[in-house]
């Protein structure tokens, strides 16, 4: 037996499906978790030894790969000065000052602990501010697992086939309406029936937790446009594409500013942080200047910040990186639609900017309706296929692949031809 199924064994038995979050059982890949014990740079490593090129990158923090010297040198010394203080610190300001001016939109900002802490505080901020309880969101896009957002709501709950989840009780999600990504009819018709009794909207700009979904300009332009006609708060959730796709996120890349965003993810470099934020006069409703509460014990870690900040000002100073991840991207990309097309296996790449993700349809990919014929067996086999050959894909068909900049033209060279072989054993 291996030491991973003997910690799992172990792990079942006092942790649910013994892992801390759902998607890491690799339960819709048909097989075992692997556990890990060390990763660096490109590479991550099991409990057994087995050694593999790493496209989870911890769901996107990992944005230079595993273990960076200079990042563990800036931890390192931030332990030194203490790990929590629960009054003020500077390195808080200079947070909020580099996502200030790195984000269009962003002119007030508050750190949280998680996405999900980010995604729900903002939803309050935008019922408060504008006294309305409506919310409109799109289905398969995920913004982390707080109650009135977790209907319809990508990635895991897609994987794992529950719409919503037990435990939400009817009444915190009568507000919350499910539109169309891509439709922009969808949500027109929803703001006509529910006039002036929308907050707000809430949008992967670009989706990520239902495998990658291109936008369509048209659609994101004519949203902002719906939303400024009817004072409804456009909250983007740059959770994932926020310092991913760009320094100034997807808003910087479509040239559309919502009204509030929300961050996580690479932010904390691997720490456990997020953040909110937007227009001051929106953020000015936020405590103790407003009346919408909102704390955080942790919030604005001195050790996080430290972190974060050396993350954002290495990306703001290194700029040539979002170029490099999308040429890594690219090249995937076309390495293996050639494989694919070689084989003729029924699959599609789809890819925006440097996230790529690869469905087993024949449909192009537009719409969650066609994400959802994509067949989660084939995603399986290729998955174990990509494993077996020292490959960490996202255990999941409907989640991004996440790039580093630590992956080498080799690893990239060695995983399109591996591709090619995982897809002739489907
Ligand atoms: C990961 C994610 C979240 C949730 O973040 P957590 O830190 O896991 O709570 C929210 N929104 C998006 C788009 C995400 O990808």
């Amino acid at each position: 037996m291996t030491k991973s199924k003997i910690l799992f064994e172990k792990a079942k038995q006092i942790i649910p499906g013994g892992v801390n979050s759902p998607v890491r059982a690799f339960g819709s890949v048909n097989m075992d978790p692997i556990f890990i014990n060390s990763a660096k740079r490109s590479y991550i490593y099991d409990v057994d030894g087995n050694k593999y090129i790493d496209y989870i990158s911890s769901w996107g923090p990992m944005i230079f790969g595993h273990c960076d010297e200079k990042l563990n040198e800036v931890a390192t010394n931030a332990l030194k000065n203490g790990l929590s203080y629960g009054v003020p610190s500077e390195v808080e300001v200079e947070m909020a000052e580099i996502l200030v001016s790195a984000y269009k939109g962003c002119e007030m900002v508050r750190m949280v602990n998680s996405g999900t802490e980010a995604t729900m505080s903002a939803i309050r901020v935008a019922r408060g501010y504008t006294g309305r309880d409506k919310i409109i969101k799109f289905e398969g896009c995920y913004h982390g697992h707080s109650d009135c957002l977790l209907v319809k709501s990508g990635s895991g709950t897609l994987t794992f086939n529950v719409p919503s989840s037990l435990g939400v009780p009817a009444g915190t999600v009568k507000d919350t309406i499910v539109c169309e990504y891509n439709n922009i009819n969808s949500v027109k018709e929803a703001i006509e029936k529910n006039k002036g009794e929308i907050a707000c909207i809430i949008i992967e700009p670009v989706p990520g937790n239902m495998g990658v979904v291109a936008p369509n300009i048209e659609f994101m332009s004519e949203l902002r446009k719906v939303t400024e006609e009817n004072n409804i708060i456009l909250i983007y959730d740059e959770v994932i594409t926020g310092f991913r796709l760009s320094f100034g996120g997807a808003a910087e890349i479509l040239g559309i500013v919502p009204d509030m965003v929300c961050f996580g993810k690479i932010i904390g470099g691997g720490l456990p942080v997020g953040a909110y934020g937007g227009k001051k006069e929106i953020m000015s409703v936020v405590s103790p200047v407003g009346n919408v509460y909102q704390a955080g014990t942790l919030s604005g870690n001195p050790l996080a910040m430290e972190v974060g900040i050396a993350v954002l000002n290495r990306l703001k100073n290194n700029p040539q990186i979002y170029d490099d991840l999308e040429s890594k991207a690219k090249k995937l990309e076309d390495g293996f639609n050639a494989n694919i097309e070689a084989i003729g296996t029924k699959a599609v790449v789809s890819r925006f900017k440097s996230m790529i993700s690869i469905f087993f349809t024949k449909r192009d990919i537009e719409y969650y309706s066609d994400v959802m014929t994509s067949d989660t067996a084939m995603y399986a086999k290729y998955f174990q296929g990509m494993l077996n050959r020292g490959i960490l894909l996202p255990p999941a068909q409907y989640e991004a692949m996440f790039m580093n900049s630590s992956l080498t033209d080799e690893n990239i060279e060695y995983t399109i031809k591996s591709n090619l072989e995982a897809l002739k054993e489907i």
